[in-house]
């Protein structure tokens, strides 16, 4: 390629990114994770999947030396061999025989983001870490949907560097959206197999949904959400026994020896286990939630409730994900900590100053009686419209504490709507 023909493609690709960013402006971002099934994968294929990882964990580490004494964007991308350390920590090279180019770029695109976002931390003063080897690598981003991966139908894909097509579950999720559009994805080696999560882009519905009326919600300890029409979820998880049993199992294993990282392995599924039921109830109960045409509630510091006291922390940990879906949402008000919803009686308005957790039931002077987490929950509209006027977003007093959404990251983005609803097993009340 001459520097003519050079010149003449960027200006080609950033005249297509300024179009593609109009256009995303009219669109939503929602990550879907399909599931590859290596049921379906014969012996080279399977060798092929696990290498990637291995192959850019190698790369990863290549670069990140080469990063001690040069600038990353120095690096060759295009190469074949990496240094790397041996089991007793002796120099050995590394051939990258199943890592496709564009995934290469990928990797040390990702080291490039991360000495960009701490050098961008560490000019606003807070105190910044290296970057660490990895000993797993387990995400590698696949940038361009038909180059780095493809669906030829709707139970198979292509990936770059495989020859035959690839078994997935799970693309019945977005398959028939109309109008959809897929961006980069990202390949996962998880605990429990390997995952493509797809970056889509859809219009934004225009059709009016029906919603339900406004709803308040009170998080709590003693129930974990309640709401104002008098709902109460019950959120329990216990860890379970197999998490214990694979901790023991850990600490009775050679550090360093085989069977050590084979426990490792196992502890992890049972990790992840966890997570995709919180996960999964989680995403139940905001579905639930935003029926509602708005919903009311307080910003309150679930992590710092007195989780020695209270011990279950598993439950928080729901109401956390619950809580951080919700605020990113344009339907749902949030009210500041120091609005006194507990204390506040909706008849006389009056506060009711010695109320302590153990009054399960609010009880005013003027005859008002009603239970306490109903009460609060209640309590959040009408404070909310008292001092809002329900402005999106904004607490009481002004400051602007909705998140920031990050839409390219489809690790931290999970959107995926629940179809089935809650079950009335997990109510209370
Ligand atoms: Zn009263």
């Amino acid at each position: 390629m001459t520097e003519e023909e050079r010149l003449a493609k960027n200006t080609r690709i950033r005249e297509q990114g300024k179009l593609t960013r109009e256009k995303r402006k009219g669109q939503v971002c929602r990550v879907y994770r399909v599931k590859i099934d290596i049921s379906h994968l014969n012996e080279a294929q399977r060798v092929h999947m696990k290498m990637l990882f291995v192959e850019a964990k190698w790369l990863y580490n290549d670069a990140l030396t080469f990063t001690q004494k040069n600038d990353i964007n120095d690096y060759d991308t295009t190469t074949h061999t990496v240094q790397g350390l041996d089991k007793d920590k002796q120099p050995i090279t590394h051939e990258l025989e199943y890592l496709g180019s564009q995934m290469k770029q990928s990797v040390i695109q990702g080291i490039k983001h991360s000495l960009k976002s701490l050098a961008s931390l560490k000019k606003h003063n807070h105190t910044v870490g290296s970057l660490r080897y990895k000993s797993d690598y387990v995400s590698i981003n696949l940038q361009q949907h038909s180059v780095t991966y493809r669906f030829y139908d709707e139970n198979h894909i292509g990936l770059q560097g495989f020859k035959e097509h690839i078994r997935i579950k799970g693309a019945n999720q977005f398959w028939n959206i109309p109008g959809i559009e897929l961006a980069n994805a990202k390949l996962l080696n998880l605990p429990d197999g390997y995952y493509l999560a797809i970056t889509t882009y859809q219009s934004k519905g225009g059709e009016q949904r029906k919603y339900k009326p406004e709803i308040g919600i009170d998080m709590g300890i003693k129930t974990s959400i309640t709401t104002s029409d008098g709902e109460k979820y019950k959120v329990l998880i216990e860890e379970s026994e197999r998490i214990k049993k694979c901790q023991r199992l850990i600490a009775r294993r050679k550090n360093g020896s085989s069977n050590r990282y084979k426990a490792r392995k196992l502890l992890q599924r049972a990790y992840q286990r966890l997570t995709s039921r919180k996960k999964d109830i989680a995403n139940k109960i905001v579905h639930e939630l935003l029926e509602h045409e708005r919903v009311y509630m307080q910003d309150e510091n679930i992590s710092e409730w007195h989780k020695g006291l209270f011990g279950r922390t598993v439950q928080h940990s729901v109401l956390g994900l619950v809580k951080a879906k919700l605020i990113n949402n344009e339907r749902v008000t949030v009210l500041s900590s120091r609005e006194p919803t507990t204390k506040y009686c909706p008849v006389c308005g009056k506060l009711k100053k010695d109320i302590t957790l153990a009054d399960r039931v609010y009880e005013c002077p003027c005859g008002y009686r009603e239970d306490r987490d109903i009460h609060a929950a209640r309590n959040m509209i009408l404070l909310a419209k008292k001092n809002t006027c329900g402005t999106q977003g904004i607490n009481a007093f002004g400051e602007d504490i909705r998140r920031k959404q990050e839409c390219c990251n489809a690790d931290l983005v999970e959107l995926g709507s629940p179809r089935f609803s809650w079950s009335a097993s997990h109510k209370r009340g």
